[in-house]
């Protein structure tokens, strides 16, 4: 059994390597060419299972015999905006980009005259098989700043800072981020599906 990750994100690649270094792992890429995926569920959940539903489906029968395809939708959901940006997360502002999203996501609290707002990440992760398609999905406590802080990671990191730390995400190293997020919440819960279904294709 090995795995296709369904993302072009190369930010969640990268992590999705480091944690999940124990299989063989590919991107969609080396099999089928990128293809428009409309996500029009209403959760995380949702639309993480429309995309690893949708890569599967366009794989060839042999390739789905001994692939699974695995997906990942996240995002922020601020307290203080009722939960926004949520699964709009990745088209935020007009020209979505990491940079315009925040922006967007400072001017937001700023009308409110807030310069923080309790906040948490969220990633569903969907796994779709020839024996059917499962999820999980996992949360990362923390807050919201008005002010971007450090360099590393991407997406809102650097306005995001984990409950108990006072170091935005994107001030702490890869590992130390690898070692709380969401990301490897949902895996570590993914994980216990993945020995599962080894043994069904063994
Ligand atoms: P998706 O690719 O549709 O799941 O959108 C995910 C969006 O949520 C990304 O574009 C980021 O803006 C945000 N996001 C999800 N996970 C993270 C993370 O670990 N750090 C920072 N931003 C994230």
């Amino acid at each position: 059994m090995k795995i296709i990750l369904a993302s072009s994100n190369s930010h969640k690649l990268k992590e999705f390597k480091v944690l999940l270094n124990d299989y063989e792992i590919y991107s969609s890429n080396d099999f089928i060419a990128p293809f428009e995926i409309e996500e029009n569920g209403k959760s995380f959940k949702e639309n993480a299972k429309i995309k690893s539903l949708a890569v599967f489906k366009a794989l060839k029968n042999e390739v789905q015999e001994n692939y699974i395809v695995l997906s990942d939708d996240s995002g922020i959901c601020v307290d203080a905006l009722g939960g926004a940006p949520g699964i709009y997360s990745a088209r935020y502002s007009l020209e979505a980009n990491d940079k315009n999203n925040r922006l967007k996501l400072i001017s937001e609290l700023e009308k409110l005259k807030l310069n923080e707002s309790f906040a948490h990440y969220v990633c569903a992760l969907s796994l779709s098989t020839k024996f059917g398609t499962f999820s999980v999905s996992a949360k990362m406590y923390g807050k919201i700043i008005t002010k971007e802080k450090g360099e590393n990671g991407f997406g809102y990191d650097s306005l995001f800072i984990p409950a108990n730390y006072d170091k935005t995400l994107a001030e702490l190293s890869d590992e130390e981020k690898n070692a709380i997020s969401h990301r490897f919440k949902a895996l570590k819960l993914a994980k216990i599906l993945l020995k599962t279904l080894q043994k069904a294709y063994q």
